[in-house]
């Protein structure tokens, strides 16, 4: 399994790039008492920028070291979605009350 480690440096070029928004609900880091975390997208793929996504502790501990989930429309496995490759918009919304 590769190194994994992400400087101080990464982790500053991943939240900035992120507008200090978790990649996966949109949460505000600013707003929230536990600091977020970089998500490896692929969990054994390696610390390239294109690999790390800001995510929330709520995000970061669902998804884990999954790379798929069961979609509860079908009912089937399907890919989680990937900051760096998906359309936050075509996989989630916003309810009325915006939570
Ligand atoms: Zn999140």
């Amino acid at each position: 399994m590769p190194k994994k480690k992400v400087s101080p440096h990464l982790r500053k070029h991943v939240a900035d790039r992120a507008l200090g928004c978790c990649e996966y609900c949109m949460s505000q880091e600013y707003y929230l008492t536990h600091g977020f975390s970089i998500d490896h997208i692929n969990p054994v793929g390696n610390s390239d920028p294109d690999n790390l996504a800001l995510a929330c502790q709520g995000c970061n501990n669902f998804k884990f070291t999954k790379k798929q989930a069961i979609d509860p429309e079908s009912g089937t496995y399907a890919a989680i979605f990937n900051p760096r490759a998906d359309e936050w918009k075509s996989h989630f919304r916003w309810n009325e009350n915006f939570t």
